[in-house]
């Protein structure tokens, strides 16, 4: 076990990462970042394009700008794959130590820290006087009702749609549990090779800004999604994603949903919709056409209760019902937040002297939104030429994956 000390280590590789490492390496000389993936999350996106516009994507103070990335003068949003080579060139820039590998645990080590890694060539641990973490999001866990061996994460429906690893959902009917832009975003893309697909949406928050003020309303991609919604068994009413020039669209349903239920002995997956829950415009047409279609049936008894019945052999369920902190392992259970499940945090401070976070794993919901975080006692050190002293030292310590 080697120890090698450091004035911050940065875990992770992401956005929130290549902005501390940029800031970090101008406040104190020794600084390392440490990731098992540069460049962050939205890489999964791959060929698929972001929602946010190119400036609002661009990291303060960065050598390079994210415009120089984006193939094709008429584009605003940079796809997932070159926002991640934008960010990993970014960090690549700042001169300090870049180790691969996964933390797999942050303890106390007298007044610093030990962060413990598993890199290519082995278990390594750096020790630090502070830590910032900004190890991003993971999807939370599917619910009870979630089929086993049926069922991915939006994360992995990106990734494989991205891959262009289309065989879970060709030809497939395809549930996507959530009533967020992953939902709707993820819906437009397997309708052009699902034989259906469902949203199935806890809520319906509307779109912003024109019906909601929430800051995580529906954007402009979902907007075309539910114009196919409201077009679904209107055929000769064509929207920008149900043309005829589009082959294979499959129908896309959206219905707000009260419960579900995976019955494993019958193979099935039921919701439970209330009519009185889908009254916005674009369910309340969904729901009309599903019922004439004979696809949303009425509950026994009830007045306004229907129910959805979804065989499991066809089926594909996604679940993107949001996400939450992705943290490794360390000694503070107190560190998520239950209810939030993001760090715990007053401006970007943990609880846990000399313990930052940053980016998505503090729970701020976009990279534009992001704030660094403050200090206990904004005490910037000298400025320093050239900040190389820790690239040097992983090579003479032979210390895996550093680059
Ligand atoms: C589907 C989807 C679409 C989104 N679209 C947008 C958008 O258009 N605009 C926007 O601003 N935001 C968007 N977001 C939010 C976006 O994910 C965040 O704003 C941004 O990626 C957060 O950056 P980050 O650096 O905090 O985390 P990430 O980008 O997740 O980067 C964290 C990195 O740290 C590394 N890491 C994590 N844990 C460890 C560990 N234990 N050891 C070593 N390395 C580790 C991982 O390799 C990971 O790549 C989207 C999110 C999702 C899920």
């Amino acid at each position: 076990m080697r120890h090698l000390p450091f004035d911050v280590v940065i875990v992770g590789g992401g956005p929130a990462a290549a902005a501390e490492a940029i800031r970090s390496s101008r406040r104190v000389r020794r600084v390392a970042v440490v990731s098992d993936g540069y460049g962050g999350c939205m890489r999964m996106l791959a060929n698929q394009r972001m929602q946010s516009y190119i400036p609002e994507l661009d990291i303060a103070d960065g050598t390079r700008r994210l415009a120089a990335y984006v193939q094709g003068l008429e584009r605003t949003s940079p796809t997932g794959r070159e926002f991640a080579t934008y960010v990993f060139h970014l960090i690549r820039d700042v001169p300090i130590a870049h180790v691969t590998g996964n933390v797999i645990g942050i303890e106390r080590c007298g007044r610093d820290f030990a962060v413990e890694l598993q890199g290519p060539s082995g278990f390594a641990v750096l020790k630090a006087a502070e830590v910032i973490l900004a190890t991003g999001l993971t999807p939370r866990d599917p619910g009870a009702w979630a089929p086993p061996g049926k069922t991915v994460t939006c994360f992995q429906a990106y990734h494989e749609i991205g891959l262009e690893q289309t065989a879970r959902y060709a030809g497939r009917d395809v549930a996507i549990i959530g009533s967020g832009n992953s939902a709707f975003q993820l819906a437009a893309s397997v309708a052009r090779m699902a034989r259906s697909v469902v949203v199935l949406a806890i809520s319906y928050v509307g779109l912003y800004p024109q019906e909601t003020n929430d800051r995580f309303g529906l954007r402009a991609p979902t907007q075309q999604t539910l114009e196919m919604i409201a077009k679904t068994a209107a055929r000769d009413c064509l929207g920008p994603l149900n043309a005829r020039s589009a082959e294979c669209i499959a129908p896309i349903w959206l219905h707000v949903y009260e419960q579900l239920t995976w019955h494993p002995r019958e193979r099935c997956l039921t919701a439970f919709v209330r009519l009185g829950d889908n009254t916005a415009r674009v369910p309340a047409i969904s729901c009309a056409l599903a019922r004439s279609a004979g696809r949303l049936r009425k509950c026994e008894g009830a007045d306004d209760r229907y129910c959805i019945k979804l065989a499991g052999e066809n089926l594909t369920v996604i679940s993107a019902i949001g996400v939450k902190a992705r943290v490794p392992e360390t000694a503070w259970n107190k560190l998520v937040e239950p209810d939030s499940r993001f760090v715990r945090h007053e401006h970007g401070r943990t609880e846990i002297d000399g313990l930052y976070v940053a980016g998505g794993c503090a729970g701020y919901p976009s990279v534009n939104m992001m704030q660094s975080p403050a200090r206990t006692s904004e005490c910037p050190m000298p400025q320093l030429e050239a900040n190389a002293g820790g690239d040097a030292a992983f090579r003479t310590m032979g210390l895996p994956g550093a680059h």
